[in-house]
């Protein structure tokens, strides 16, 4: 069964008239978060979203207890659609093939210079906040008309604000590297807390590892020196690095 599927049939099990139907927006897990107040205080979800909201961010959160950030790194549509993106940002600036383990030359997706990157990667907390703090006086999500799931898979640009958010959302996947992901994602904001506490996790033998680099390379979301700090809060354990790595045990995942 495919997860469309399953999601599908989730809504139809939920109980209530809000379970049924609704718009794309009930499928985001994130609808969970923006909607949460208005279910708890006047008792309803805010427009579009619905119940489902609340079980696929549960499934979320129970992955995110075992595994940290792995939504990040394995499920979210959106971190796949930014790798497409780059992929052909480096083949049109010049890259023909690109060989595992070794940093690409071609001219994007670029990074930011190391200070400003790690003062960027602040920015998705404010996002955050910014949101919840809307979420307590809205009536839609407030994400609702710029968040670049829906602008792509809504099929629906039915704003000119939402058509820019699309193109504004293709334009810096191809320029920066997971650039939704690394900056401003308020989903992968509220996961971070979760690499602290999982027991799932990516660990690095130092005894064992050559300072390579290949693993920075393949890392996605541009971590500077995994070997030194695999337990950052910024890793989505795609297990690139594992992947990656030619010395045998040098990178494990271990439960515990
Ligand atoms: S963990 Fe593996 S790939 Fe990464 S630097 Fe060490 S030896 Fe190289
Ligand atoms: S450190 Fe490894 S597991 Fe974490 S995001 Fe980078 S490549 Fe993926």
């Amino acid at each position: 069964m495919s997860p469309g599927t399953f999601l599908i049939g989730l809504r139809h099990m939920l109980p209530g008239e809000s379970s049924r139907g609704g718009a794309f927006d009930a499928f985001c897990p994130f609808g969970g978060v923006e909607t949460l107040w208005a279910y708890v205080t006047p008792g309803q979800t805010l427009k579009t979203t619905n119940l489902l909201n609340f079980s696929v961010l549960l499934v979320v959160l129970g992955v995110s207890l075992i595994a940290g950030r792995a939504f990040c790194g394995w499920m979210c549509p959106i971190g796949t659609l930014q790798d497409m993106f780059a992929g052909w940002a480096r083949r049109l600036s010049g890259e023909k093939k690109q060989i595992r383990g070794k940093k690409s030359k071609a001219r994007f997706p670029t990074q930011f210079p190391p200070r400003v990157d790690k003062w960027l990667r602040y920015l998705k907390y404010l996002v955050l906040a910014v949101i919840l703090i809307a979420s307590t006086m809205s009536v839609y999500p407030p994400l609702y008309d710029i968040c670049p799931a829906r602008a792509v898979f809504s099929f629906q640009l039915t704003t000119p604000l939402l058509a820019s958010v699309l193109l504004t959302f293709i334009v810096t996947s191809m320029l920066v590297k997971r650039f939704w992901c690394k900056y401003l994602s308020p989903l992968g904001a509220l996961l971070v807390v979760f690499n602290k506490i999982s027991p799932l996790r990516v660990v690095i033998d130092r005894d064992r590892c050559t300072h390579c680099n290949r693993c920075e390379a393949e890392c996605p979301v541009d971590i500077p020196g995994i070997p030194e700090i695999i337990r950052s809060a910024e890793c989505i354990r795609c297990l690139e690095c594992l992947e990656t790595c030619a010395m045998p045990d040098a990178v494990t995942l271990r439960l515990g």
